[in-house]
């Protein structure tokens, strides 16, 4: 075969691909670094998907509620295996959001600082453990570059140990359908200061849910996370595509 065979071969198969994607969604993740935590770990982001609507999903923030972290790889799987799930969307998945804070089992970064306070919301309040000023922290402002860059519809946050379904913003609906399918009740906690919950929910505007999985979900492995919370953030991502 000629070179110029070959490379009309090559378009021809990019070309079916990219319809392939099109037509019923695309399952290829990819995965890129978006910051570099205080101790230098990465902080990973996968986007699986490539239509417009997105919906972000992060877990351990708090790096001492890790559940959330077994349960998006098991998601990220399942929407590999089910393509038609990305008709139209992406999902973006930050699988841990406190890389330090995660090997170290705490809830804080290794500054100290609880990165869920560290937001630019407008009832941000400045201490030792929210941090100096908004997005003093690596970690944060490496969250809000992907909120930036993906603008989100939709966002999920996923914690521990008060099991419910928290929401901030114009999430009522979103946070019922989720609650339909799992066993945790909708329960708002009201707004935290600097929180994920109110820069997205309340300043940007945009529905974010905080997860809030039971302390239990510690012990639980993969699949059993998936069995309890999976169909759970299916909903979300459906949303508002129902039932
Ligand atoms: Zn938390």
């Amino acid at each position: 075969m000629s070179a110029s065979q070959s490379l009309r071969r090559f378009q021809i198969i990019a070309v079916l691909a990219l319809g392939m994607c099109f037509f019923t969604g695309c399952t290829s993740m990819t995965t890129t670094v978006v910051g570099m935590s205080v101790e230098d770990r990465p902080i990973e982001c996968q986007r699986i998907g490539f239509g417009r609507d997105t919906v972000l999903i992060l877990a351990t923030i708090h790096g001492n509620e890790a559940a959330g972290t077994p349960l998006v790889s098991r998601l990220a799987e399942h929407l590999e295996e089910n393509p038609k799930l990305l008709k139209g969307r992406k999902v973006v998945i930050i699988p841990v959001a406190n890389p330090d804070g995660y090997v170290h089992n705490s809830r804080f970064n290794v500054n100290g600082v609880d990165l869920n306070r560290n937001f630019p919301a407008d009832n941000f309040d400045a201490s030792q453990r929210h941090g100096a000023y908004a997005l003093c922290e690596p970690e944060s402002r490496a969250i809000k570059a992907v909120l930036d860059k993906f603008k989100p519809s939709r966002i999920v946050s996923i914690h521990q140990p008060v099991a419910c379904i928290d929401y901030d913003g114009p999430a009522a609906e979103l946070a019922a359908a989720m609650g339909q399918r799992t066993n945790l009740p909708v329960k708002r906690i009201g707004s935290r200061p600097g929180s994920l919950g109110s820069y997205a929910g309340l300043t940007l505007n945009t529905p974010i849910i905080t997860f809030e999985l039971p302390a239990t979900a510690s012990s639980m492995d993969r699949e059993s996370l998936w069995n309890a919370y999976g169909e759970s953030l299916i909903a979300a991502i459906r949303y508002p595509d129902g039932a």
